[in-house]
């Protein structure tokens, strides 16, 4: 099915940033969004938004570090909806700090979210996918992932990690199944919150008052992918600010 309009698309990580901004885009292109994520407000108000200005949406309480969550996510979708079209693995924290801190709780959770929460997404749909013979994910990683620099070890090796498994994924997937990964740069979002340095933390949210570019670029990115014909694969997108180096 080419083209955005009538595609059942379920996103992680959608109370906010990059998955909200996604979300508004493809409901506006006439995808039928199902949103998951930890804030229930921020979901319900995201929902009702979409659906005040004609589009189609639900959403379910969402914490990707529970398989059951995303199993629950992906079934809203096929049982609401009849099938899901696209699985956009987005939802993502980023602790970052230098190795020597130790921060290994923070390390636990980047794990916890950026990698096995996209694991558990792909053992969600990925039956589905089979069953129903097409399918696409689309996997958030990062430009951290491209140019490591200190404090990103852990964040860098956790998209990383995320770049292989869609890589091997593809793979496997065979010619029905669509596999896509977008590497965003410096995006104006509300990741820093995630940051547990307070010192980072304010380097961050600089860093992004000054170069950062709104979360609607990404989310243009990912309609590009997901509006092409069946048999074209975007396989990986790199979207960064101009003045990122
Ligand atoms: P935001 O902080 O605005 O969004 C992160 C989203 O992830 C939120 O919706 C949050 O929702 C969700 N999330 C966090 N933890 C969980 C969890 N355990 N279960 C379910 N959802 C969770 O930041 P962005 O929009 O920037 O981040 C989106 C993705 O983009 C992430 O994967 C991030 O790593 C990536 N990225 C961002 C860049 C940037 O500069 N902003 C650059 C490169 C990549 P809630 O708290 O409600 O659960």
């Amino acid at each position: 099915m080419t083209g955005i309009a009538g595609k059942v698309i379920a996103i992680t990580g959608a109370s906010s940033g990059i998955g909200e901004a996604t979300a508004r885009h493809l409901a506006e292109h006439g995808a039928i969004v199902v949103l998951g994520a930890r804030r229930s407000n921020r979901l319900e108000t995201l929902a009702a938004s979409i659906i005040s200005k004609g589009g189609k949406a639900s959403y379910l309480v969402t914490d990707v570090r529970q398989r059951q969550d995303v199993a629950a996510l992906v079934g809203l979708a096929t049982e609401r909806y009849g099938k899901l079209d696209v699985l956009i693995n987005n939802a993502g924290i980023a602790p970052i700090s230098r190795l020597d801190d130790l921060r290994v709780d923070d390390w636990d959770d980047m794990i916890d979210v950026n990698v096995k929460g996209v694991l558990y997404g792909i053992a969600a749909a990925l039956p589905v996918f089979r069953r129903q013979g097409f399918g696409h994910f689309v996997n958030t990683l990062s430009t951290a992932g491209i140019r490591i620099v200190p404090t990103m070890a852990v964040y860098a090796g956790s998209k990383n990690a995320v770049r292989a498994i869609s890589e091997g994924l593809r793979q496997e997937a065979g010619p029905s199944l669509r596999v896509t990964t977008i590497s965003p740069g410096y995006v104006d979002t509300e990741l820093p919150s995630s940051m547990t340095d307070s010192e980072l933390r304010q380097q961050g949210q600089t860093a992004m008052k000054a170069i950062a570019i709104p979360a609607s670029a990404i989310a243009e990115a990912i309609a590009f992918a997901i509006r092409q014909p069946d048999n074209v694969d975007v396989g990986e997108i790199v979207v960064r600010p101009t003045a990122q180096a």
